[in-house]
């Protein structure tokens, strides 16, 4: 049988993922080709938060042949080197995940296995001291990687915090330029075939009707076709993750923007502090099992540094994924989905995985089950890595002041956490599962950060002479405290060459 491609593909949504998913397919496919709409309702609006990204999405927006100094003056965005951590494993510890790597290995052993080696004979710093990313954080300066590098160590691993809906203003200019056309209005109806369940028409709230081959389900939280039509199932995942609500506030800025996203933990959830260029993001998440509404609002509130410029905005949702992201000719990006909630900041590069997969499977009107299947496939087990990462941050905690946290310390696991825990927790050994999104110097950050610290070392690291090590280890802090003092403020950085207008 022949190919028969594709030839009209509705997005549902105009948000981030619906955005984003326009941007992308608008660039690889031509117009002459494929016909783009994407529709939106202004009435209903955008979830209009999101804002802390990871370093993945450099290569959606390179992907896209997009400017990195445009898009930054264009979302008021800031550059974020990784997450502060505040009261996570105990009230008043800090710790810090730093994009990118630690140190550097050495005779082909992992390097965070030597640093727990010297570590025990106190002859080594903390181990944020040998990461760039971290020190360049403290130190509140960026600068971007020298092309070629001058040393291992002045290549700073980096992400954006950026205003949500200029993001999306930004991705809509670029996908309309590339041919996609934007339909405003609300879906009324939807329809599908009466034989093979696809969906076929959707009905707008003036009359008017569209129909397409493919249709990219952006609608949000929703999830109006994938769900509100294909009854597709929902894994719940509350249980391990009971966060199901958050309060939303950006404030003026107070002094200058800080080049990481700080996550201070609270009796029942955590608050996130986002710098932009233009405001600062906050919100609180929480598990409204263990603390109401008027309470969060308050804890909000009394944790503020600058001054509100709105009035706190209240969501709510459950922590999971769809049973199938993509189930007949509709596929799920975005909140549409699942939803992990952000504390590693992964719902906007779960949405270019759902994109770059899509891209990488896209179908012809035959809609081949090894396709879909794989798609399924692999976007679970994206999702179900994040969602172990994320578990990790609460149950490693040896908070015991709270209800919420006696819950999570004591609550069961994915069994796929645990073999990850007990293989650090025995002799520091930690294997990345197939292609999941964080890989050792993430898992090693908050192992430690959280106080799993392996009990036993692999012996192949006393092949090591310590002194030797030591030394190294001294050589490599030093360098990358030159580099960081060498590197201009974060803000300065911004002013020369990215200042939003
Ligand atoms: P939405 O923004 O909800 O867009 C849905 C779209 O569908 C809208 O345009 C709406 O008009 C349209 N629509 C719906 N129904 C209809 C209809 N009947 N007819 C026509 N149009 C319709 N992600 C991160 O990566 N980093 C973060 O720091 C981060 N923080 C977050 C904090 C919170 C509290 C929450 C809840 C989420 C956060 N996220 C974060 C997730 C991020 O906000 C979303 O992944 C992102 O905004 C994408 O949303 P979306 O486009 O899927 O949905």
């Amino acid at each position: 049988m022949t190919q028969q491609p594709i030839r009209e593909i509705i997005i549902v949504g105009g948000g981030t993922a619906g955005w984003m998913s326009a941007a992308a397919l608008s660039r690889f496919l031509p117009r002459q080709q494929t016909r783009i709409r994407l529709v939106e309702s202004e009435a209903i609006g955008t979830v209009g938060v999101g804002e802390a990204t990871i370093p993945t999405i450099q290569s959606f927006n390179a992907m896209l042949g997009i400017d990195e100094d445009a898009f930054v003056a264009a979302t008021g965005a800031t550059f974020k080197l990784g997450i502060r951590f505040t009261d996570w494993r105990k009230r008043g510890e800090t710790y810090f995940h730093p994009f990118g790597r630690f140190g550097h290995d050495m005779e082909g052993m992992d390097f965070h296995k030597l640093f727990l080696k010297l570590a025990r004979q106190n002859r080594c710093a903390d181990i944020w001291q040998y990461a760039p990313s971290a020190v360049a954080a403290a130190a509140g300066k960026f600068e971007r990687p020298h092309s070629p590098a001058k040393t291992p160590f002045d290549h700073l691993s980096y992400a954006f915090h950026f205003d949500a809906s200029r993001y999306a203003q930004f991705l809509r200019q670029y996908a309309e330029e590339h041919g996609a056309e934007r339909v405003e209005g609300k879906i009324t109806h939807v329809t599908t075939h009466s034989e093979t369940g696809f969906v076929d028409q959707l009905t707008l709230a003036d009359g008017q009707t569209l129909s397409a081959d493919l249709f990219i389900d952006c609608s949000g939280f929703r999830g109006l076709l994938i769900e509100g039509t294909l009854e597709t199932g929902y894994e719940d995942w509350s249980h391990w993750l009971p966060c199901d609500r958050a309060v939303a506030l950006p404030t003026q800025n107070v002094g200058k923007p800080v080049p990481y996203t700080h996550a201070t933990a609270r009796e029942a959830g955590w608050q996130w502090h986002i710098p932009l260029q233009h405001r600062t993001g906050n919100g609180l998440v929480y598990s409204s099992r263990y603390m109401d509404d008027d309470r969060a609002e308050a804890l909000l509130l009394s944790n503020l540094n600058g001054q509100p410029l709105s009035s706190p905005r209240k969501l709510s949702f459950t922590t999971g994924r769809r049973k199938s992201l993509w189930n007949r000719n509709v596929v799920a990006i975005g909140l549409s989905g699942g939803f992990l909630e952000p504390l590693e900041s992964t719902s906007i590069h779960l949405i270019q995985t759902g994109i770059a997969k899509l891209i990488a499977l896209f179908p012809d009107k035959r809609f081949l089950p090894v396709e879909m299947a794989e798609y399924n496939r692999l976007m679970r087990n994206a999702y179900d890595g994040v969602r172990d990462f994320i578990i990790l941050h609460y149950h490693a905690t040896q908070r015991n002041d709270s209800p919420f946290w006696d819950h999570v310390r004591t609550m069961s696991v994915p069994d796929t956490l645990t073999h990850k825990m007990e293989l650090f927790r025995s002799k520091g050994r930690f294997f990345r599962f197939e292609d999941e999104l964080f890989s050792t110097p993430n898992w090693v950050a908050v192992f430690l950060g959280q106080g799993i610290v392996p009990e036993e070392l692999d012996q192949f690291v006393d092949a090591l002479d310590d002194d030797k090590l030591a030394h190294s280890f001294e050589e490599m802090r030093q360098l990358i405290r030159q580099n960081v003092a060498r590197m201009p403020d974060q803000s300065e950085f911004i002013r020369l060459h990215c200042a939003a207008p």
